[in-house]
């Protein structure tokens, strides 16, 4: 799975924008990445259900720390302090595409 070639965090239009190549670049809000956090507690990995309920997640909500996770995820520290994601670049181009 190739990364994007470009990610930056927008912080006033509280996006996170993913380049993948000239016809894919998309600006995702840290709402929406935090509320497709892939993790177990927030996807139940058995059956595939969505555990996180979006209602709890702040409007203002935003990633305090961004990182890399070996060379095939990006990991968020969100401001409610959560931190168990690892977004793969599989699952955020997935994200990218049906956000077009
Ligand atoms: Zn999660």
């Amino acid at each position: 799975m190739t990364p994007p070639k470009n990610i930056r965090l927008f912080k006033d239009e509280k996006v996170v924008e993913f380049e993948w190549d000239e016809t894919l670049i998309k600006k995702i809000r840290f709402f929406d990445l935090r509320n497709l956090c892939p993790c177990a507690t927030c996807i139940n990995e058995f059956t595939g259900k969505k555990m996180l309920d979006p209602s709890t997640i702040p409007e203002d909500i935003f990633p305090k720390e961004m990182g890399f996770s070996g060379n095939y995820a990006l990991k968020f520290h969100w401001s409610d302090g959560h931190h168990t994601g690892i977004y793969t670049w599989d699952h955020l181009k997935k994200v990218c595409v049906a956000a077009l």
